[in-house]
């Protein structure tokens, strides 16, 4: 484009130069035409004015006359000079020129001969009248030359009106040509300023994408080694709690700014426990919830509300206190497809819910994993604590759970109940029935004190047909109460064994709470079975308080 712009400018210029010198050109001819036509007029004055001095030299015989004719013979000689080199390049006046020498020789010798005459007194007859006549012919061949002369101005006149105007026409069409070509290579360059502008920004966007995927490449490798780590130390954890703990950490590391619970779903699948609360929640969560208050546990898949107060929120968030724009995900804790609990977080405005969401799906799914293993190891561990005729603990767990709990109850300030129960006559009973059917009515006895001791108490088989029930914060006259109920229900156990109703088997019970007195589990222990021993000694099929001083 800027070559084709060049060339064109290029051609335009010369077009005009060579324009420009013919215009001068025929100016110059035109010029050349008047010098003759003015040299014509000169050298006819100088011949008039030397023949009207050789005439006025035969009257006068004046001196200066002869030397104004001689001083007019020299003009002519000049003017006849100048005029062969003028028409020099024109033959057919040069013919004219060349007879009008001859003719100007001839007439200057008559007119010399006149002032001869004149000067020796002699009379020139016919000197005259030829002058005359070849003053007359000069003229004509003048007239001619001047004809020719003017002819020619003419043509060149017109040939320099014709150049004047092509050179106006170049002069004009170039400088239009050379200002579109001009206006063209403007837009041109414009148009590459603006695409290597867009170029720029492009490169400029480019450069900024990939940093930004760079950053986020390094933000997701981090993110996945902090799950790495995180599927270890979960790996490690002995127990449930632990791995809580540690999930509530790495949430809130890997997901700053949101606050959240983990739940857990109890055996029978009717409630979700709040096991950890982690981070700074937006929204409050409670504490306990049915499973169909939430809407990833009803449908076993990831809830996500973007906006709490636009959107329809479970039942467990508070979603009157929400901030605006807050948001909760939702995210079932669950392994080979069966539901264990729930990981529930939510955030505000200033954190992307989906980013989020990977993540917590992720935790969620390593830690649905490991709550897994954690609870068939705690199954495990429940196995080998177990009782195996009665289903109840054993004497190992007991002694493990007792310490743990007197400690915890202490530092609360909470009551604690012990009841030692030992089974009236057994060894009657064993030996009048067989010792199977011992073991059928010890395991329905022992069917017996669970049915009547609460969830979170210890209904243990301490040994032999001596059981051991831990009333968890229970106070003394709770504690009376049930002991009083246990022992009734232990009266009414009877058991089918071979087709014969067996039983019942009353039992005497032991009562000690935790006090100043007894502040070990092996003094409590001590105090509860003093108190069996009692009851045995006042008659059996009875409940004795340690507390409670003998008659
Ligand atoms: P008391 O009212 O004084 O407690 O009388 P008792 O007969 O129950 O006396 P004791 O506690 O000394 O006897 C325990 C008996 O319980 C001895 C044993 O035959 C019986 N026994 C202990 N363990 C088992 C068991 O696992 N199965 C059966 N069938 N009997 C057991
Ligand atoms: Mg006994
Ligand atoms: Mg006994």
């Amino acid at each position: 484009m800027s070559l084709l712009a060049l060339a064109l400018l290029a051609t335009v210029g010369v077009a005009t130069l060579v324009s420009i010198d013919r215009a001068a050109t025929s100016v110059r001819m035109v010029e050349h035409t008047f010098h003759v036509i003015a040299s014509l007029h000169d050298y006819n004055a100088a011949m008039r004015a030397a023949e009207s001095a050789a005439r006025g030299f035969r009257l006068t015989t004046s001196p200066t006359m002869r030397a104004e004719f001689h001083r007019h013979e020299d003009r002519i000689a000049r003017q006849l000079e100048v005029l062969s080199g003028l028409v020099a390049d024109n033959p057919s006046q040069v013919a004219r020129l060349r007879q009008v020498r001859e003719l100007t020789s001839q007439r200057l010798s008559f007119s010399r001969r006149l002032i001869e005459d004149a000067e020796l007194g002699n009379a020139t007859p016919g000197t005259l009248s030829a002058g005359a006549r070849a003053m007359a012919r000069i003229d004509v061949l003048q007239q001619d030359m001047l004809d020719a002369e003017q002819a020619l101005l003419a043509q060149r006149r017109a040939q320099s009106a014709t150049q004047a105007r092509v050179l106006v026409a170049f002069i004009a069409g170039g400088t239009l040509l050379s200002l579109l070509t001009l206006a063209l290579l403007l837009r041109g360059l414009q148009r590459e300023a603006q695409r290597s502008r867009q170029l720029e920004r492009e490169t400029r966007d480019a450069a900024g994408a990939l940093e930004h995927s760079l950053a986020e490449l390094a933000q997701v490798s981090e993110q996945r080694g902090a799950l790495a780590r995180y599927a270890s130390l979960l790996q490690s954890c002995q127990d449930l709690e632990e791995a809580f703990r540690v999930t509530g950490k790495v949430v809130a590391e890997l997901v700053p700014g949101i606050g959240g619970r983990c739940y857990l779903l109890r055996a029978s699948q009717d409630l979700a426990e709040s096991a950890i609360a982690f981070g700074a929640p937006v929204v409050p969560s409670e504490d306990v919830m049915q499973p169909a208050q939430c809407w990833a546990l009803r449908r076993g898949r990831p809830y996500l509300v973007a906006d709490i107060g636009n959107g329809i929120a479970c039942e467990h968030i508070q979603a009157e206190r929400a901030a605006a724009h807050s948001w909760s995900l939702c995210v079932p804790l669950s392994a080979q497809g069966s539901a264990l609990g729930l990981l529930h977080v939510n955030g505000g405005p200033d954190r992307d819910p989906t980013q989020a969401q990977l993540l917590v799906e992720s935790i969620a799914e390593q830690l649905g994993l490991a709550l897994v293993n954690l609870q068939l190891r705690e199954s495990l561990r429940m196995q080998s604590l177990r009782d195996p005729l009665t289903g109840l603990f054993n004497r190992r767990y007991l002694d493990e759970s007792l310490q743990r709990e007197v400690s915890r109850c202490q530092r609360r300030g909470l009551p604690l109940a012990v009841l030692m129960i030992d089974i009236d006559h057994f060894k009657s009973f064993n030996d009048g029935n067989g010792h199977a059917a011992g073991d059928a009515l010890l395991a329905a006895i022992a069917q017996a004190l669970q049915a009547n001791v609460r969830a979170e108490d210890l209904a243990c088989r301490y040994g032999g047909e001596e059981f051991t029930a831990v009333l968890i914060e229970a106070t003394a006259e709770d504690a009376s109460l049930r002991a009083e109920q246990i022992r009734k229900a232990i009266a009414a156990t009877t058991v089918q064994h071979l087709r014969h109703t067996l039983g019942p088997c009353t039992a005497s019970i032991g009562l000690a709470m935790l006090s100043p007195d007894a502040l070990t589990p092996s003094a409590l222990l001590e105090r509860a079975d003093a108190a069996l021993y009692r009851a045995k000694a006042e008659g059996r099929n009875r409940v004795v308080d340690a507390s409670v001083v003998a008659a």
